[in-house]
């Protein structure tokens, strides 16, 4: 990687600036996350609840230990599945309670490490002698980016440096694994599904999907009310459609995968999104999606997308 290419963010960083950073899930808002004051700025720029822990993205497993106290378990998945969507809820080292700014863990005892993919975001982290806090790039509860145009200017207004890695390829934020000794927990649905991750551990999850912290029930949500589960599609509608047999009639159509794919659907579904609630739609209509594998992952987005912000 060119090191001019990267010298202005990095500059910003060491200031205790916001960047952002492509990864292989959404973008990331990043601050150093051994600075308290860049660490305030992250979460007041994205109008975050204090009670919502940030994750910590290194640049490999060696830094992740500094933080982080790695099971037998912890160690097996970081193999495997490092660097990709995967990031580990752990019990803090001494080293973190002492250097991480204490806001970055919400008051939590674990922290939340992960290794992103984006070869730029890897060499930025290699480039830093401190670890990356980054949440993604949305306003708090807002749909999250996965292309450099859905950054709000709300948003960028307190950003110093942008690094535009193009589409993230996988489009959904991590799936979250608590690791405790050799058990693990499902704290939040992603690409890399429970069924994955109970064939390689040769183990099921503790319970079934447990709540993360600071996950409110409205989330990734669009400006437009958003009705699921439906092919009654009227011409004030956008459509939200999914594999091949789509209805007619709606204002616009975007379809997260025409040959049924859920993996193409989970890399479009923000992108989609982002382009429906341009449209002047009463609603957005959202087909069914099969709640199994990348599915589970998709429709807890979208649930959560379609929930009520009075509840
Ligand atoms: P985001 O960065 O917006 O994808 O959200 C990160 C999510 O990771 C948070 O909303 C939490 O639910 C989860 N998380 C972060 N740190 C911890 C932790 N220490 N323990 C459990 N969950 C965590
Ligand atoms: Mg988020």
């Amino acid at each position: 990687m060119d090191p001019f290419f990267l010298a202005d963010g990095l500059v910003a960083l060491q200031s205790g600036a916001l960047v952002i950073i492509p990864t292989e899930t959404v973008y990331g808002l990043a601050a150093d996350a051994t600075n308290p004051k860049a660490i305030a700025a992250l979460y007041a720029a994205k109008g975050r609840p204090a009670t919502n822990p940030l994750i910590v993205h290194v640049a490999d497993k060696a830094a992740a230990q500094r933080w982080g106290m790695f099971s037998e378990t912890a160690h097996k998945l970081a193999d495997a599945f490092w660097p990709g969507p995967l990031t580990l809820v752990l019990p803090m080292t001494p080293e973190a309670k002492e250097h991480l700014a204490p806001a970055v863990t919400a008051g939590q005892n674990t922290l939340a490490l992960r290794m992103p993919q984006h070869p730029l975001t890897l060499a930025v982290l290699r480039s830093l002698p401190f670890p990356l806090a980054a949440p993604s790039a949305n306003l708090s509860n807002q749909l999250s980016p996965t292309r450099i145009h859905h950054l709000h200017s709300d948003l960028l207004a307190h950003v110093a440096h942008v690094w535009d890695g193009g589409p993230c390829i996988q489009g959904l934020e991590s799936t979250i694994v608590q690791v405790i000794g050799d058990n693990w927990a499902l704290l939040r649905h992603g690409i890399l599904t429970q069924e994955d991750l109970t064939t390689f551990l040769k183990t099921p999850p503790l319970s079934a999907t447990t709540a993360a912290p600071g996950q409110s029930l409205r989330h990734y949500a669009p400006q437009h009310p958003m009705i699921l589960n439906s092919t009654i599609v009227g011409p004030e509608d956008a459509l939200l459609a999914f594999g091949p047999q789509v209805p007619a009639g709606g204002m616009i159509t975007r379809n997260l995968s025409v040959r049924g794919n859920l993996n193409e659907a989970a890399a479009h579904l923000f992108d989609a999104l982002h382009t429906l609630d341009q449209w002047p739609c009463q609603r957005i209509v959202v087909m069914p999606i099969p709640e199994a594998g990348v599915g589970l992952a998709i429709n807890e987005r979208l649930r959560k997308g379609a929930a009520r912000a009075t509840l």
